[in-house]
């Protein structure tokens, strides 16, 4: 099928203002750190250098945990909930009214496409805010008592995938909740947690509520071991997860993690091919594959396997990789050198395991961090390459005879984040929900979120749901 030559469409950046440095958002105000340290934020399309950004000590850390504990007791947990809600209910309107910058500016700094910050990411971030700012005066009917209370402080470090997203994940329902919050985003995506802390100024939120500490692995491990917090929420890798976990078994913290995923996404053979086809593409090439619920092992029924695969490289052969700012990319930059590097590394090892790779011809751009979208055959489960996350464009494909067989195949893996199941059949639809140990099961679809609907691992993927009802739980004292 020959690919249409589509006119460049970039998205204007003149929206958005950078500034050369950041400061700490501590207290409702930006200011330096106290040891003075900085690191640069880049372009992972071009390598541009966007911005310069505050490294925070623990002795910055302990400042924002300080005025986070003072804006607790003395302002946000003695709040109604209904004067909460219209902070919350400010909040989601000024990310709408902003949304165009914000989509642009998470595009800039995560590398991904302009298509999918628009349409996903930033929608999703402003629906959490209203969502949540619903549940504030509402949670003695969420189903934890009468008088649900608040933990207190919460410390939160989120990964660079879903930069704003996941700060509205983790930030919305604290807030909603009357706990006051110290975040840290990712090393190489702070710009939109900055951003987000100027809106914070903007919604008039009270000094304290919400500070935003920039930095690397260290500034989290110093937040999530700060003896001063009382909740801790850490999305990221399961390897970091579990050194958090260890480093607060001992404490009476409260924790929740979202760790990482290997989905299967399992195609029955009276499926209807080409919505399959989609749903494949969608599961594994959404956000360059750096999604933690990525269906990134495709399970294909047999009789089934050659037409699905030819279905699937016909539409891989349409994708258009490059500028994350153009309208038509489907497929941005990888996210970092160190990500790009992994990918490499697993894919490697793919080949070297026996896998048979493929992927469509497809130019990489000179500068920046790139990888094309990539289908691996011929695995086995215990190659490398079933087993462990790659996250980024890479798929492997497997194959099965039987229902049983595929519930076998989805569930040999350490983790349980999601899966999706693919057929016409309502009845092997819950069949097969019923026995997959993952978190999220979609059906005919994959990758759908919405701010009502509960978020979570089984096993190495974690513990705690974000979203929902049930999402509330984990920052309430029950
Ligand atoms: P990462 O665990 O290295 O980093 C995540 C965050 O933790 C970053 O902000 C980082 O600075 C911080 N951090 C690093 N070391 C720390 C430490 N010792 N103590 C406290 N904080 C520390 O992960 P990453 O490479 O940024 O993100 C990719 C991973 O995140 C993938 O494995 C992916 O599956 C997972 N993820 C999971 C979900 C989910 O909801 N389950 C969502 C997104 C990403």
């Amino acid at each position: 099928m020959p690919k249409f030559e589509y006119a460049p469409a970039p998205e204007s950046r003149s929206i958005v203002s950078l500034r050369e440095s950041y400061g700490l958002f501590i207290n409702g105000e930006f200011g330096p750190g106290v040891d003075g340290r900085a690191f640069k934020t880049i372009s992972p399309a071009t390598e541009e250098v966007l911005a310069e950004v505050t490294e925070a000590g623990p002795a910055d850390v302990d400042r924002a945990v300080t005025a986070a504990r003072k804006a607790y007791e003395h302002t946000w947990s003695a709040m109604p909930g209904r004067e909460r809600a219209k902070y919350l209910f400010r909040i989601a309107r000024i990310i709408q009214e902003r949304a165009r910058e914000l989509a642009v500016l998470e595009s800039l700094d995560n590398g991904k496409p302009i298509r999918e910050s628009r349409d996903v990411d930033i929608p999703l971030v402003a629906a959490h805010f209203f969502y949540h700012a619903g549940w504030a005066d509402k949670l003695e009917y969420a189903g934890y008592g009468p008088a649900p209370r608040p933990l207190g402080v919460a410390g939160q470090v989120i990964p660079w995938n879903f930069p704003l997203l996941m700060l509205a994940w983790k930030i919305a329902p604290a807030l909603a909740c009357g706990n006051t919050v110290v975040l840290k985003p990712a090393e190489t995506t702070p710009l939109t947690a900055l951003a987000f802390a100027e809106i914070c100024q903007q919604a008039d939120l009270p000094p304290g509520v919400v500070n935003i500490v920039t930095g690397a692995g260290e500034t989290g491990r110093a937040l999530v071991e700060h003896p001063g917090i009382d909740k801790v929420a850490f999305t990221g890798s399961t390897e970091v997860g579990k050194q958090i976990a260890r480093a607060c078994a001992p404490t009476r913290k409260k924790v929740t993690l979202e760790l990482g995923g290997k989905a299967a996404n399992v195609v029955f053979e009276d499926a209807p091919v080409d919505q399959a086809v989609e749903g494949i593409v969608n599961g594994i090439f959404f956000n360059q594959g750096h999604v933690c619920c990525a269906g990134s092992r495709l399970l294909v029924q047999e009789s089934v396997y050659s037409d699905v695969l030819a279905s699937l490289r016909r539409r891989l052969a349409t994708l258009r990789l490059g500028d994350p700012l153009d309208k038509n990319t489907d497929v941005g930059a990888i996210n970092s050198a160190a990500q790009l590097a992994k990918i490499r590394e697993l894919s490697e090892v793919g080949e070297a395991e026996g896998a048979e790779r493929w992927s469509p011809p497809c130019e990489l751009p000179v500068k920046g961090f790139w990888f094309p979208p990539t289908i691996f055959t011929g695995v086995s489960q215990a190659h490398r390459i079933a087993r462990e996350e790659i996250f980024g464009p890479v798929l492997s494909v497997l194959t099965f005879r039987t229902p049983a067989e595929a519930v076998e195949k989805a569930n040999n893996t350490p983790y349980g984040l999601s899966a999706g199941v693919w057929t016409e059949k309502g009845s092997l639809i819950l069949w097969m929900a019923s026995r997959l140990r993952a978190g999220v099961v979609w059906a005919n679809t994959f990758n759908k979120f919405d701010p009502a609907s509960p978020f979570g691992g089984y096993k190495e993927s974690g513990y705690g749901r974000e979203g929902g009802r049930h999402g509330l739980e984990a920052y309430l004292d029950v």
